[in-house]
């Protein structure tokens, strides 16, 4: 559907359906609905895509990359039950939509792709948007990053075969992480960490689809 730009009765329109489609697919954590709502998806979807930005689905993106389902978006960061004191790595900044809205609820986020194409978009749209608390970072995300861990949230958004050790080190005692798990042509789960007392826990959230979390730099 092509939508009128400039009239505003149509973007409140459009808003809606959006926000409806998120509460209906279970993002019901009014925080995370609020973010959502405020970061524009259509910002982070470039060429012949970008009218489909508001549509609850993955679409393509540089680099041969995806930006994530908006309600998958919502029910990870939901799941990761964000604090606004909190410091949270992301593996996997693709677009930079699901950092721009762990910005609206985190005190500082850390994001880190290993495509530096992707990472220059991303600061450029999170610059456009006045987002001070977000830094994104070219490497391989496998290995978090030492230098600012621990942290209080980890969120991966490419497919591991297990959650990777040195992520679960970096993750602070009561701390979560979510990250879908699975090889990447085949049913991924969503699982939620959680680093307890006597150690880790783990919960099965959903079946998800993702890119395969991939070793080394990208050649872009
Ligand atoms: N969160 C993104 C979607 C991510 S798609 C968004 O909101 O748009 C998955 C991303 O993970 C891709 O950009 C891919 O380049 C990245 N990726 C895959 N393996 C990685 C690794 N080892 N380290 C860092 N990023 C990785």
């Amino acid at each position: 559907m092509t939508i009128d730009a400039e009239d505003p009765e149509e973007l409140a329109q459009r808003k809606m359906r959006f926000l409806f489609a998120l509460r209906s697919r279970g993002v019901t954590d009014t925080r995370v609905l609020t973010a959502m709502e405020k970061v524009d998806r259509g910002l982070f979807v470039r060429g012949i895509f970008a009218e489909r930005a508001y549509e609850d689905m993955p679409l393509p993106i540089a680099c041969g990359q995806t930006i994530s389902q908006p309600s998958v978006v919502g029910l990870m960061t939901q799941a990761l039950n964000v604090g606004p004191r909190d410091t949270v790595l992301e593996v996997g900044t693709g677009s930079g939509y699901q950092a721009a809205i762990l910005a609206q609820l985190a005190r500082r986020v850390y994001t880190v792709d290993r495509w530096r194409r992707l990472v220059r978009e991303a600061q450029d749209i999170f610059h456009q948007l006045g987002l001070v608390n977000v830094t994104a970072i070219t490497g391989d995300g496998s290995f978090g990053l030492p230098d600012q861990a621990p942290f209080d949230r980890i969120i991966v958004t490419a497919a591991a075969e297990d959650p990777p050790g040195p992520l679960m080190q970096q993750l602070k005692p009561g701390g979560i992480m979510v990250v879908p798990v699975g090889q990447s042509d085949a049913v991924q789960h969503l699982i939620k960490v959680t680093r307890g007392e006597k150690g880790f826990e783990y919960e099965e959230l959903r079946q998800v689809r993702f890119v395969p979390l991939v070793e080394g730099l990208g050649t872009e």
